[in-house]
């Protein structure tokens, strides 16, 4: 980072709260597993190395290198974490969001470092989630890729599959990205017909969810089955099949909209 950056950071943001991604991880307090920490505190204590940085609202996002040791770093009060492993241990809503929106920023703006059209690189960006190419002006957003999936029920049962590389013995719902020219009601159709061999109805709308592993923008619905009997696509799925409230297996963790549309099943079965 050049220092007339380096110099507005820390004139201006010394206690600013901040998210800090190192790689794929996230630092925290090792006390209060806090991941909002105190921008000119912390980075003087690790010595951090910063890449760059984004002010989101009232929090700062960083994006860092540290060369200090393990060791060395928890007995400075500090842990570093998988910025995923983390994301599913905390149940802190607005933690959650905060951090997802950090991490999002942090794999874009690591990616795009410089212009896919005449080869430039780019300056990071202070305030806005758009980067410029200083020489052909070329604009850059945060990539999203839309995604789709669905909760399907048939009667007291709903419909679960797991992918090869999901942890073992877990169970989620029917997903996939939606093709070009496609809607996404459409797109749900067609990924459980290709999937799972059966055709739904009753689509509703449930919720959305951006998620940056990698950079999709999930957007989620429940539906009732109508005919067919399930057939997996093998490069799709290892296996799927109907569970009831009372046998189902373990499904992804609390933050992921996966998980809020299972859950609205298993709350609606209890009323
Ligand atoms: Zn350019």
């Amino acid at each position: 980072m050049k220092m007339t950056e380096e110099f507005i950071l820390r004139s201006n943001y010394m206690d600013r709260s901040t998210i800090f991604i190192i790689d794929d991880n996230v630092l925290i307090d090792y006390q209060t597993s806090s991941p909002l920490l105190p921008f000119g505190e912390t980075t003087n204590k690790l010595n951090l190395k910063i890449e760059s940085f984004y002010v989101d609202h009232s929090i700062l996002f960083v994006r860092c290198h540290i060369s200090l040791q393990m060791k060395k770093i928890l007995n400075t009060g500090f842990q570093i974490l998988n910025a995923k492993s983390f994301l599913n241990s905390i149940n802190n809503e607005e933690t959650q969001g905060i951090l997802l929106r950090a991490i999002h920023w942090a794999v874009w703006d690591s990616r795009l470092q410089y212009c896919s059209k005449c080869g430039s690189k780019i300056p990071h960006i202070l305030h806005t989630f758009e980067k410029k190419c200083p020489h052909c002006n070329h604009s850059f957003f945060p990539k999203l890729s839309p995604a789709v999936m669905v909760l399907i029920q048939r009667e007291n049962e709903i419909l679960l599959g797991r992918s090869a590389h999901f942890k073992p013995g877990v169970y989620s719902v029917l997903a996939g990205f939606i093709d070009i020219g496609e809607t996404a009601e459409l797109a749900v159709h067609r990924e459980v017909k290709e999937e799972a061999g059966i055709e739904i109805t009753e689509l509703e709308y449930f919720g959305s969810q951006s998620w940056p592993f990698p950079d999709s923008f999930m957007l989620a619905f429940k539906a009732k089955y109508l005919r067919g009997k399930i057939k997996i696509d093998k490069e799709e799925l290892e296996d799927a099949r109907w569970f009831n409230a009372k046998n189902l297996p373990d499904i992804p963790p609390s933050p992921s909209i996966s998980h809020q549309l299972i859950r609205s099943f298993i709350l609606n079965r209890a009323l």
